[in-house]
């Protein structure tokens, strides 16, 4: 089978080193090409990244000893190069906004981790296993930027991949309200600790507008497709607190829940073990084969045990149980640049090679 040609924006970032590894043997994409700011460029990968590689695995050869590009002065060469970008870039939001549409215009599919253009209506903001169908919008936003093949469709970010995996199968009984508590990993912020020593023994009960991310981008996500544009819904209402812990890679997220028609725990544990997505159905390559994984033990899920379930892209969830405020309570967790960040993306880019938006 012919693979697709793809790049890597932010290739040096935390999140793009966690692109390389996912995809420097992946059965579908072959990456040709990294790019990253000007103070990268023209070096080999090698060079450009030095120390700051953070990955458990060496950097593959091939990738090493490519040159870095400039993300914008290079942007008609990469575009020439390939078919698809992976996009995790750290600059203002307007920039990225401007970049991520000029890779479009040049007909590349933008397959984005920054949050510049995930409140744009006919841009997708996708959880493969939960939202497949929002992927429909694509034909309008094409017509949009006047393209034949470019176009941009976006994660979520990263803090709500635990919570809203597990909130969204149980919709049909009505959720009135959840509150959500997060722990976030300090990879969340592009860190580690040689990076950041003030997390050593910390927590921040601070985390840049991420609180509203949290509460605002489910709705999308629960939103339904009209007129070629995602019009958000307006239900489940969410409130959240999102908090900076001193671990290296997973967030975990306390949740608390009231529905219309409550259902039991045994009901629930039933929906979430055998809760299927379309990955599952396909079985795409980088799809985990149980999504949603319960756990019985009381001091479960735990980050150290669990973040790396099939491949960090199974969702963790645990200590489901009666709440005196809300109707349930429980504690879930992913792994924030797997799930939550560069293998929701290629698992988004694979959905959407077998829904034909990006042609092999
Ligand atoms: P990071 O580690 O700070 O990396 C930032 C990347 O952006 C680097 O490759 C950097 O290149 C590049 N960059 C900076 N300025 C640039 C410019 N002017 N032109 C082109 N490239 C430029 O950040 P990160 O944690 O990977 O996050 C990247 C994006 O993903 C952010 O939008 C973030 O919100 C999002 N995200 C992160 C996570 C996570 O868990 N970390 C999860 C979900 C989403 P140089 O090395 O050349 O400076």
């Amino acid at each position: 089978m012919e693979k697709i040609n793809v790049g890597i924006i932010g290739a040096t970032g935390m999140v793009g080193q966690r692109f390389i590894t996912l995809l420097a043997d992946h059965p579908w994409f072959n990456v040709v090409t990294l790019a990253a700011s000007s103070r990268s460029a023209g070096k080999t990968y090698y060079e450009a990244v030095g120390s700051r590689w953070v990955m458990d695995t060496p950097i593959p050869e091939f990738i090493g000893n490519m040159t870095v590009l400039d993300a914008t002065e290079d942007a008609e060469k990469i575009a020439s190069m390939v078919q698809m970008v992976f996009c995790a870039v750290d600059m203002p939001k307007a920039e990225i906004r401007a970049l991520e549409e000029k890779y479009a215009k040049l007909e590349v599919a933008v397959i984005s981790n920054n949050s510049a253009h995930r409140s744009t209506p006919d841009v997708p903001m996708i959880i493969p296993e939960l939202n497949p169908e929002h992927s429909e919008v694509i034909t309008a936003q094409k017509k949009r930027l006047g393209t034949k093949r470019g176009f941009i469709a976006v994660k979520s970010n990263c803090s709500l991949q635990s919570y809203v995996p597990a909130l969204f199968p149980l919709s049909k009984f009505g959720i009135t309200k959840a509150l959500a508590c997060t722990y976030q990993a300090i990879s969340g912020a592009g860190k580690t600790f040689d990076r950041w020593p003030e997390m050593v023994d910390n927590i921040i009960p601070y985390i840049g507008g991420e609180e509203e991310k949290s509460e605002n981008e489910p709705l999308k996500i629960w939103g339904k497709v009209e007129n070629g544009v995602i019009v958000n819904a307006t239900a489940p209402n969410i409130t959240t607190q999102c908090i900076r812990v001193p671990v290296t890679n997973g967030h975990t997220a306390a949740v608390f829940v009231s529905f219309e028609k409550k259902p039991s725990i045994d009901e629930i544990i039933e929906i979430w073990k055998n809760y299927k997505g379309d990955p599952q159905i396909f079985n795409l390559p980088s799809a985990p084969k149980q999504f949603l994984n319960y756990f019985t033990e009381d001091n479960q899920p735990q980050i150290r045990f669990c973040r790396d379930l099939e491949g960090g892209m199974a969702i963790s969830i645990g200590r489901l149980r009666e709440d005196k405020q809300y109707d349930l309570k429980f504690v879930c967790m992913s792994h924030n640049t797997l799930r939550g960040a560069a293998g929701g993306a290629v698992l988004m880019a694979e959905l959407l090679v077998a829904q034909g938006f990006i042609e092999k």
